[in-house]
């Protein structure tokens, strides 16, 4: 699979489209996702073209990944959630539902989260 320019996400890095954003620096960009499912509901990405965490673990910059991930942390903490908690998810592929192909990780927060998933299935 390869990256896709016209994804939704790829035209928000590029200001084609308005975000809400929360927080930038050089690495990253976090904007509250457009159809919360929780009360705090805000998605981090990276600005380099990844897919998924997969693409990002095989092809990114050490530097770039290290930033990506103290950008969650610091989404985090100026949201003022660390005390209260929250979750962070990152779907890839097909079985997760991945519904935007650029690598992004929401950050679920604001109530509490219930179990790790909503529909509990036998495996
Ligand atoms: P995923 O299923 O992990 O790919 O999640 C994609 C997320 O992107 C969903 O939670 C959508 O609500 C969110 N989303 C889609 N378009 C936008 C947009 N233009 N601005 C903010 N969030 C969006």
């Amino acid at each position: 699979m390869t990256y896709n320019s016209q994804n939704i996400f790829a035209q928000i890095l590029r200001n084609e489209i308005p975000s809400n954003k929360v927080y930038e620096d050089q690495w990253s960009l976090a904007f509250y996702d457009a159809n919360p499912a929780t009360p705090v509901h805000v998605l981090v990405i990276p600005k380099g073209k990844y897919i998924s965490w997969a693409d990002f673990n095989d092809n990114a910059s050490a530097d770039e990944i290290v930033g990506f991930s103290r950008a969650i942390a610091k989404v985090a903490k100026q949201l003022n959630i660390e005390n209260s908690g929250y979750r962070i998810i990152s779907n890839h592929g097909a079985d997760s539902n991945q519904e935007v192909p650029h690598l992004h990780v929401h950050i679920l927060a604001g109530c509490n989260l219930g179990s790790i998933l909503p529909l509990q299935r036998s495996i």
